[in-house]
């Protein structure tokens, strides 16, 4: 999630009970997409074999459970193409380091200035579109925190020499 507390967070949507109705209100004319089906422009956008949910209903521009990515087509289309790409990495990043917000958000940076397609400009636009004036929350830290840390994840990465690297970081293994 980006900035949504836990209650629609991994822990909430994986436990049992009452979890699976909120799935199923989640999934709501929801389009379910093969791994690497999912492109931003011409990118293909792919995490390991996580498949992608495009999920009107979907409380936040995106979320992460085991194995799926739900995204919200209607909050990302206000954003710009990189910020838009930042979230998809961000969901990827729970794909690899569970709950963890700010691990996600330092993956997603460092996998953008890896795979080229996040400038420090977009670095600022993240910043402005998602995170300024944000107070977070008991999962997220505050908007301010969260700029200055993938500003740091993101000087910490190193642009890869191979343009086309994708990175398919997420079998079953790495989400133990
Ligand atoms: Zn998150």
């Amino acid at each position: 999630m980006i900035f949504a507390a836990a209650a629609f967070g991994l822990a909430g949507l994986s436990g049992p009970g009452a979890a699976t109705e909120r799935i199923s209100a989640l999934l709501k004319g929801a389009t379910i997409l093969p791994p690497g089906n999912y492109r931003i422009g011409k990118r293909r956008m792919s995490c390991g074999t996580a498949k992608t949910v495009i999920a009107p209903y979907f409380p936040d521009y995106g979320g992460a459970v085991r194995g799926l990515i739900f995204l919200n087509p209607g909050k990302l289309r206000r954003l710009p193409r990189e910020v838009r790409m930042f979230v998809y990495a961000h969901e990827c990043g729970h794909q690899i380091n569970g709950g963890n917000e700010s691990a996600a958000d330092c993956y997603a940076v460092k996998r953008g200035r890896t795979e080229r397609w996040l400038s420090k400009r977009g670095v600022v636009r993240v910043c402005q579109s998602l995170f300024a004036g944000r107070p977070g929350d008991a999962a997220h830290p505050p908007g301010d925190r969260r700029c200055e840390a993938i500003f740091r994840c993101y000087a910490d990465a190193a642009p890869s020499a191979k343009r086309s690297l994708v990175s398919a970081p997420a079998s079953e293994e790495s989400l133990r």
